[in-house]
């Protein structure tokens, strides 16, 4: 499938005027279009539940219009868990999937009411003496998270390696941490489980939820507990690159709903309501970094400068991740070259593309790198001095609003106080 941006280039003119590039822009529609699929997906449990993975775009207006299209929040952080409550999600709508968590974050979930997902059999020790000094009771309703160990396998494809991931407690620990949590008053019980992250396949989901549901049965057989949700969290992928064939979510929640019948609804268990904590599935391919070319240079290969730089979007320098490049308003069918796309940072990793095809570009183009509306902004740091650029959202009436201001100087200098640092921008040196 070819990937068309969701601006135009006139629409990125208009903006110019306004916001300066780099930035990122999130297109409204096309998240509520997504957020309702996802709810239609999974229409036949009348207990589910999205709870959007925070960590992904961790900004307010965006949750807040995904807690209209009716998601929660998974937060695994205290700022997180404040972002979450800031947009009205607290007690039940906020689902805490945290590990090696410090004991404040415990308190404040404990006091916000969230459900509290744990990570490891410890934890219940932990989470005890964070309720007891903070004067929480400890929570009716626990869930905990598995990890089954090995490697997660679809048909003879390897997806992921949990085995070596440090999330989950094992089998064992499992069964024993519910037996536990039982004798503690826990009544109500979910588990949690990710095992393969970004799988652009509708069979991860469905073979995840087999293996939750093949557990939750043995729980119940073993402790009697009474389990009320199943969470498949997050790793529901998209397509990076064009071509590869986008997951259909309706056939990844028909295919959670064939296993739900199979094992669930024989063993009596069929109340259960399926949550998910999907972060890139709900966002990624709606948000854009556009970005200016704004030099050329020609050494052993051709490269062009961008605006922006890995500060703005870390996935291709830390992963060797793949982004789509649109160059705005050039022919992909016309006259073009193979060009490393880089941004300023003093670090050679700071490439958006390497040896990548792309139509001949002129300095002041805009080019749009594709599918950053998750794991984009977030994962944006300072090295190198360099400030986070704004966010900006693309309204359902196609107006454009500013969602966060991108930083200043005095943003990166308000951490300290020392004398001759407030320099400001405009100041005659
Ligand atoms: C990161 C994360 C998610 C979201 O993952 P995606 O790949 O963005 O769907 C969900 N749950 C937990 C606990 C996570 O750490």
């Amino acid at each position: 499938m070819e990937k068309i941006p969701f601006v135009t280039l006139e629409q990125l003119q208009k903006i110019d005027k306004t916001y300066p590039t780099p930035y990122h822009i999130y297109d409204e529609k096309g998240i509520r279009e997504n957020a309702r699929r996802l709810k239609a997906a999974f229409a036949w449990n009348s207990g589910f539940k999205e709870y959007f993975a925070v960590k992904a775009t961790p900004n307010p207006y965006l949750m807040t219009i995904l807690r209209e299209e009716g998601c929660g929040s998974d937060c695994s952080s205290y700022t997180e868990l404040l972002l979450a409550k800031a947009v009205g999600n607290v007690g039940r709508d906020i689902m805490f999937s945290s590990n090696a968590t410090p004991a404040e974050e415990f308190a404040l979930a404990l006091k916000l009411g969230a459900i509290i997902n744990l990570d490891d059999i410890t934890h219940i020790d932990f989470l005890a003496k964070v309720a007891k000094d903070c004067g929480q009771p400890f929570p009716e309703t626990i869930c905990c998270r598995y990890n089954p160990g090995g490697y997660f396998e679809l048909g003879t494809d390897i997806m992921d390696n949990p085995g070596d991931a440090k999330y989950g407690m094992t089998h064992e620990q499992i069964i024993k941490a519910f037996k536990t949590l039982q004798k503690m008053g826990v009544k109500h019980f979910g588990i949690h489980s990710f095992l393969a992250s970004n799988t652009v396949t509708n069979d991860y989901y469905p073979e995840l939820a087999r293996q939750l549901f093949d557990l939750a049965v043995e729980l119940k057989q073993k402790t009697g507990a009474a389990i009320e949700f199943i969470n498949l969290s997050g790793g529901v992928g998209v397509p990076y690159r064009p071509g590869q064939e986008p997951n259909d979510i309706a056939v990844i929640g028909e295919g959670v709903r064939k296993q739900y019948e199979k094992i669930l609804t024989p063993a009596g268990m069929d109340n259960i309501a399926i949550f998910t904590e999907l972060g890139r599935f709900m966002l990624a391919p709606y948000g854009h970094l556009v970005t200016k070319a704004i030099h050329r240079k020609e050494t052993y290969k051709h490269y062009i400068g961008l605006d922006a730089c890995a500060c703005n979007l870390m996935r291709p320098a830390m992963y060797g991740a793949y982004h789509h490049i649109t160059v705005m308003g050039k022919d992909v069918d016309g006259p073009s070259t193979i060009y490393d796309i880089t941004g300023s940072l003093c670090e050679n990793n700071d490439k958006f593309a390497i040896d990548r095809e792309l139509p001949l570009i002129d300095i002041g183009d805009f080019l749009v790198i594709h599918d950053t509306g998750a794991h984009g902004f977030s994962m944006g740091y300072n090295y190198n001095g360099k400030l986070r650029s704004a966010e900006l959202l693309l309204q359902e009436d196609g107006s454009v609003k500013l969602i966060r201001r991108a930083e200043t100087p005095a943003d990166y200098f308000a951490t300290f106080d020392f004398e001759g640092a407030d320099i400001k921008v405009e100041d005659d040196l």
